[in-house]
């Protein structure tokens, strides 16, 4: 019984060891084993069979190296195409010439935004800058109050439209794009370096939030708009991806909820069908449950 999908990979290919060259029936059996991995890993259907058909063309022909046996050798090309499509190296947050950088959170309602922020910020805060949260999801009634919360673990202030706002019923009122210009100007005139706006989400695709996300960032011209993604969110995330995409054209992922038992395979699917790095993951409801992306380890983590 082999468990992970390098070893099983290696054992499709035990035979095999200085036969020259990979042949189309060497590599069938193993794509058949990637196939599988992947959709595992909840990895969306037509992302699994473009990356197949790269690995085949990769892998069909390859000289088989004398330090690596044919199935190290595929596993290292997988390795390598999965890293690749989800964005390299690291990507580091741009940060503005003239502060304050402005960072918008896009995504679903539940996808994590609000719990985010908190994280973001207190990550911005321990690395030296000056955050603030700006509290522009008006839709859900808790939202601000919730962000406050986040706010105030991180040690960071929250710029929201009724400071104060107690009840649960009560849903805030106001003009969101107006709290993300109020919330810039306050951060210009307190010297914050970074805002962090929260922006409302629904539990489907929906235009009229999809456009106030969208009049948000141009009002503000925000620096970078992450799209969060609830990591257990499965085959839905290529038509999701797709339409924040279109809808405020996001510069990076945060894959949340990566501590529940998904694999990660929506970062995958996210970044092969929108060419855009994840970044950030959040892996649970604390505060430090909170990672910078490496591309490496969450390759490691669909192999393994
Ligand atoms: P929003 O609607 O996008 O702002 O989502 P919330 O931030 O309110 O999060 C929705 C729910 O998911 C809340 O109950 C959070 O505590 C929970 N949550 C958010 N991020 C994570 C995470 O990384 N792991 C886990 N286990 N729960 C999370």
């Amino acid at each position: 019984m082999f468990n992970s999908l390098s070893d099983r990979l290696t054992a499709t290919f035990k035979n095999l060891r200085g036969k020259g060259r990979l042949s189309e029936a060497d590599i069938d059996g193993t794509a058949r084993e990637i196939r599988r991995a992947l959709l595992d890993a909840d990895v969306a259907v037509p992302v699994v069979r473009e990356f197949i058909a790269k690995i085949k063309a990769r892998a069909l022909g390859a000289e088989v190296s004398e330090a690596l046996n044919p199935g190290q050798q595929v596993v290292k090309i997988v390795n390598e195409e999965l890293v690749g499509i989800l964005g390299g190296d690291t990507r580091e947050l741009r940060l503005a010439k003239n502060p304050p950088t402005v960072i918008m959170l896009a995504g679903l309602q539940g996808a994590g935004k609000t719990t985010l922020a908190g994280k973001l910020a207190a990550h911005l805060k321990g690395k030296g800058h000056t955050p603030i949260l700006a509290a522009c999801d008006l839709q859900r009634p808790n939202a601000v109050n919730q962000l406050q919360v986040g706010g105030e673990r991180a040690g960071v202030p929250v710029f929201a439209p009724h400071p104060g706002i107690s009840s649960e019923a009560e849903t805030p009122t106001g003009d969101p794009v107006q709290v993300a210009r109020d919330a810039v100007s306050e951060a210009r005139s307190k010297l914050h370096d970074i805002v962090i706006i929260d922006t409302a989400g629904r539990l489907g695709v929906d235009q009229e939030l999809m456009r106030q996300a969208a009049d948000i960032k141009a009002a503000v011209g925000a620096h970078e708009t992450l799209f969060v993604i609830d990591s257990m969110i499965g085959q839905d995330a290529v038509n999701t991806a797709q339409a924040f995409n279109e809808g405020v054209d996001f510069t990076g992922v945060v894959l949340t909820k990566l501590d529940g038992d998904a694999r990660g395979g929506a970062a995958l699917s996210v970044a092969q069908v929108t060419g855009k790095p994840v970044m950030y993951a959040s892996t649970g409801e604390g505060l430090k449950d909170f990672e910078v992306f490496h591309p490496d380890r969450m390759a490691r983590r669909i192999l393994d």
